[in-house]
């Protein structure tokens, strides 16, 4: 798989935590006082390639929630395979939390699909 270099540099601001937070009440990720000059370069071109919306199960496509699907059997069924996510290329993962399980891709603000146990 090649990177594209711009895909590469669109995800900078990522990578220091102090620099980023979720902001719950807008839903959408915001950069803090702390990032540094690229990062805010980074963060803008992260803006443009993804309309930083977080999806909801509604917003996204067949093939997103087919992926997030197979990522959720995969992970339950104990096999090591690894969903690759059909928007960005990262990969999905399964987070357990109680009796809920989230099933989403690495990239932070991607798909997402939130499951409750009963
Ligand atoms: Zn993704």
């Amino acid at each position: 798989m090649t990177v594209d270099p711009e895909a590469k540099e669109s995800m900078y601001w990522i990578k220091n935590e102090e620099w980023y937070r979720v902001n719950r009440v807008k839903g959408g990720i915001e950069l803090t006082d702390k990032a540094p000059e690229r990062a805010r370069k980074s963060f803008e071109m992260y803006q443009k390639r993804n309309g930083l919306v977080i999806q909801d199960a509604g917003e996204m496509t067949h093939a997103e929630k087919a992926a997030l699907d197979a990522a959720a059997l995969a992970f339950f069924k104990g096999e090591k395979t690894r969903v690759a996510c059909p928007r960005c290329g990262n990969i999905i993962t399964v987070h357990v939390a109680g009796n809920s399980y989230s099933v989403e891709c690495e990239t932070i603000g991607c798909i997402k699909e939130t499951f409750r146990g009963i």
